[in-house]
C-alpha cells in the first residue's frame, strides 16, 4: 500500500518567522509550498489581506489566471461556490477565549465550539478538497501550509480525511514579535498600540495555540523555536525531515521564492535574504527594562 500524503500545517503568531520556516522547507522535491491556504477564498475573490499584491499568486498571475492554481479552482470553488471557504471566522479579543487563555488546560473543549459554528463548517471539507487535488496534481507527498491559525489547524485535524496531517508551532521570543509588529503596524495602521499592549495580546494568542496543541497527538506535532532555526537550520531541519518522514536535504543558506506558486504571506518574501539571526529588537526594550524582564517570563509560560 501507498503511505499516505502529509500536509505541514505551521502554527504561529505573525512576525515569527513562518515564511522562513516555509521557505526553507520548501525546498524539498517532495514538498509542494501553498503559501496560507486561509486566504485563498479572499484571493479569488479579491478582497481582505491582499490588497498589496492585488491577491496574485505568487508567480504574479491573478490565481483563477495562474497555471498553477486556475484547475484547482476550476474543480472546486467554480464547482461550488456556496460551500467554498477556506478561513475559519475567529476573533481572539471574543470575551469565550479569555477562559481559554487562562486556564487552557480547564477550558479547551471551547475552542471545539467555534470550530462547530454554522459560518466556519464548509471549512474542512473545501481545504480536504483542495489538499487532495494538490497531492493529485502535484504527485508530491507533502503540502507545506503556513495558515499559522491556531483554529483552523484543529479543524483540519480533527476532520475526516485520507491523508496525514502534522502540526508545526513555530514560536518566538515573545518580546520580539511585540516589536516587529510595533513596527509593522508603523508603517500599516494610524492606530497606534503600546509594546506593552502589543506583548499581552502576543502572549494571549500563544495560549491559545497552547490550547489548541493539546488537541494534537505528540506523534503529530513539532515545537520549534525561530531563533534557533535561524542559528542552527541544518540541524533544525533535519528534526522536521526526521519527525515526518521525508528525504534529507540541505538546508538553504538564502530566502527566496523560486517559481512557487505561493498565497499570502509578508510582502518582503520576495527579496533575497541570508537567513541570519537577528537581535536589534532588544533595543527597542533600553528603556523598558521591567517589561523586558516581564516578557521574558511570559515566555515561559
Ligand atoms: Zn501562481
Amino acid at each position: 500500500m501507498e503511505k499516505k500524503p502529509t500536509v505541514i500545517y505551521i502554527v504561529s503568531d505573525r512576525r515569527s518567522g513562518s515564511t522562513l520556516l516555509e521557505n526553507i522547507l520548501s525546498k524539498s522535491n517532495e514538498v509542494t509550498s501553498v503559501g496560507e491556504m486561509a486566504m485563498l477564498h479572499g484571493h479569488i475573490l479579491k478582497s481582505g489581506p491582499g490588497e498589496r499584491w492585488n491577491w496574485n499568486c505568487s508567480c504574479g498571475e491573478p490565481v483563477k489566471e495562474c497555471i498553477f492554481w486556475s484547475g484547482i479552482i476550476k474543480d472546486t470553488y467554480q464547482k461550488d461556490p456556496l460551500v467554498f471557504n477556506t478561513n475559519i471566522e475567529w476573533s481572539f479579543k471574543a470575551k469565550k477565549f479569555l477562559a481559554v487563555a487562562l486556564l487552557p488546560f480547564i477550558f479547551k473543549e471551547k475552542l471545539l465550539g467555534i470550530l462547530n459554528a454554522k459560518k466556519n463548517k464548509d471549512v474542512p471539507r473545501t481545504l480536504n478538497l483542495l489538499y487532495t487535488k494538490i497531492f493529485a496534481q502535484t504527485g508530491k507527498p507533502f503540502i507545506v501550509d503556513s495558515s499559522k491559525d491556531p483554529l483552523q489547524a484543529l479543524s483540519i485535524y480533527k476532520s475526516q480525511r485520507d491523508f496525514n496531517v502534522k502540526i508545526i508551532w513555530l514560536k518566538r521570543d515573545l518580546r520580539a514579535i511585540a516589536v516587529s509588529k510595533s513596527r509593522w503596524k508603523e508603517l500599516n495602521v494610524k492606530k497606534k498600540k503600546t509594546i506593552k499592549k502589543i506583548l499581552l495580546d502576543v502572549f494571549y494568542y500563544r495560549r491559545i495555540c497552547r490550547a489548541v496543541s493539546m488537541f494534537i497527538k505528540g506523534d503529530d506535532i513539532l515545537r520549534m523555536q525561530y531563533e534557533t532555526i535561524a542559528q542552527q537550520t541544518q540541524q533544525q531541519l533535519d528534526t522536521v525531515i526526521e519527525k515526518f518522514g521525508m528525504n534529507s536535504y540541505t538546508a538553504p543558506e538564502y530566502m527566496f521564492v523560486e517559481d512557487d506558486h505561493t498565497i499570502g504571506g509578508t510582502p518582503n518574501r520576495f527579496e533575497k535574504r541570508p537567513i541570519t539571526y537577528d537581535e536589534s529588537w532588544k533595543k527597542a526594550y533600553q528603556n523598558k527594562k521591567l517589561l523586558y524582564f516581564v516578557g521574558g517570563l511570559l515566555n515561559k509560560f
